[in-house]
């Protein structure tokens, strides 16, 4: 595959520049339900992902810590507060709509992802796939918790 100039500046654009630099909803959250570790092992991206249902199983709170690169903090940041507050079938249903944003070649961006779609740049960068989806693999492990704690890896059979 050819990369051009334009694909890397599509790939940083400046709302993820903004993201991982001043990562919003970062933080430890104390009465958190369900706590999930993900990593990244090929890249060292690190996500630590707290989150507290509502009553019917929503997305009350969530936060996340860690360490890693641009792309993983940035989709991080970004996927809590557009997840925030959302029921579960919101949150399903956006987990699909960002997965095919980053792998699908001819998906053009829907518009509920809002912000998200600055992300659509790593489709390019089959690596750079992997850190975006990241947290959302944690959010979707945190979603068949009820409570306690896990842990979700890029190197897993599953992740694909
Ligand atoms: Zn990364």
């Amino acid at each position: 595959m050819n990369l051009e100039l334009g694909d890397l500046e599509e790939l940083y654009q400046d709302v993820i520049l903004d993201h991982s630099r001043r990562p919003r909803n970062f933080g430890e959250l104390s009465d958190a339900a369900v706590r999930v570790h993900g990593d990244n092992p090929a890249c060292g991206d690190e996500i630590h992902l707290a989150v507290k249902f509502d009553g019917n199983r929503g997305l009350e709170e969530i936060k996340f810590t860690g360490h890693g690169c641009a792309i993983s903090q940035a989709s991080a940041s970004l996927m809590t507060t557009k997840l925030k507050g959302k029921s579960r079938d919101e949150v399903e249903e956006m987990l699909g709509a960002f997965h095919d944003l980053v792998t699908s070649e001819n998906n053009d961006a829907p518009k509920k992802l809002g912000d998200l779609r600055a992300m659509r740049g790593v489709r390019k960068f089959p690596q750079r796939v992997k850190c975006a989806m990241l947290p959302w693999r944690a959010v979707e492990q945190a979603l068949r918790q009820t409570e306690g704690e896990a842990t979700v890896s890029t190197e897993e059979p599953e992740f694909a």
